[in-house]
C-alpha cells in the first residue's frame, strides 16, 4: 500500500515543472493530492485567490517565496496547501496557545511533523528542550512577518533562522512590504520568488 502511495506522490511531483499558474483557475489545476483537493472542496474552496494562484506553484516546486497581499486575501491556504503536500505520513498537528504547559509541550515536540507557534516559544524550545532538534526541518513558514517585526521579534527570528538547516525551504508572508520585511527576506530566504498582489483600485 505504501508502494502505491509512493507512486501516486511521484506522479504528482513529476508534474511540478509543468505548473502553469497563470492559467490556473481552480485548485484542481495544480498537481495537489486527491485528499487535499477533497478537503478544499468540502470546505467550499474552489478557486484560488490571487495570492494563492501566484504562490502555490512556486512553493510546490520547492522555491523560497516572499508573498505580500493585504489582510483577508487568503495567505493561510497559500502556505497550508504546499505544507500539506509535503506530509506523506501521519501528521501530528501541534498548536501552541499562549500559556500551555511548557513541560507537556517538550514531551511531544520531538515527534511532531508540524509546529505552529510564536517566535519566542520556538526559540525557548530550541534553547531548553534537549530532545528537540530542528536539524532535519524541511520547511519554515513565517506568517504575519510584518506584525512579528512590528512587535520587536526581529532578533528572535534571526536567532531561530541561525538554528535551522540551510537546505530548508522558506515561505514568508506579510500583509505589507516594509523595509524590515525586505531585510528579513534577505536574511531568511534563498533566491526567492517575490509575489506582490496589489490591491485593486
Ligand atoms: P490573510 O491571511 O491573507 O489575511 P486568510 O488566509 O485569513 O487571509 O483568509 C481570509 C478569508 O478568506 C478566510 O475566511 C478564508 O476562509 C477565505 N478564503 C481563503 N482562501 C479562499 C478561497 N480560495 N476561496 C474562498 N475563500 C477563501
Ligand atoms: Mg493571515
Amino acid at each position: 500500500e505504501w508502494q502505491v502511495e509512493k507512486e501516486v506522490i511521484q506522479r504528482l511531483v513529476n508534474k511540478y515543472n509543468e505548473i502553469n499558474a497563470k492559467d490556473a483557475e481552480r485548485f484542481s489545476d495544480f498537481p495537489i493530492s486527491k485528499n487535499t483537493l477533497r478537503g478544499l472542496m468540502e470546505a467550499q474552496y474552489r478557486q484560488p485567490t490571487e495570492i494563492q494562484r501566484q504562490t502555490i506553484g512556486f512553493a510546490l516546486q520547492g522555491k523560497d517565496v516572499l508573498g505580500a497581499a493585504k489582510t483577508g486575501s487568503g495567505k493561510t491556504l497559500a502556505f497550508l496547501i504546499p505544507v500539506s503536500t509535503q506530509l506523506f505520513s501521519t501528521v501530528y498537528l501541534f498548536l501552541t496557545p499562549v500559556g500551555v504547559d511548557l513541560k507537556n509541550e517538550s514531551e511531544k515536540i520531538h515527534r511532531t511533523n508540524i509546529i505552529i507557534c510564536t517566535p519566542g516559544r520556538l526559540l525557548q524550545h530550541m534553547d531548553e528542550t534537549a530532545a528537540f532538534h530542528a536539524s532535519d526541518l524541511h520547511m519554515l513558514v513565517l506568517d504575519e512577518a510584518d506584525r512579528i517585526l512590528d512587535m520587536g521579534f526581529a532578533d528572535t527570528i534571526n536567532a531561530i533562522v541561525e538554528n535551522l538547516p540551510k537546505t530548508r525551504q522558506t515561505l514568508l508572508f506579510s500583509a505589507t512590504q516594509t523595509k524590515s520585511v525586505k531585510d528579513l527576506a534577505r536574511l531568511s530566504l534563498k533566491d526567492p520568488e517575490y509575489v506582490w498582489v496589489h490591491e485593486k483600485a
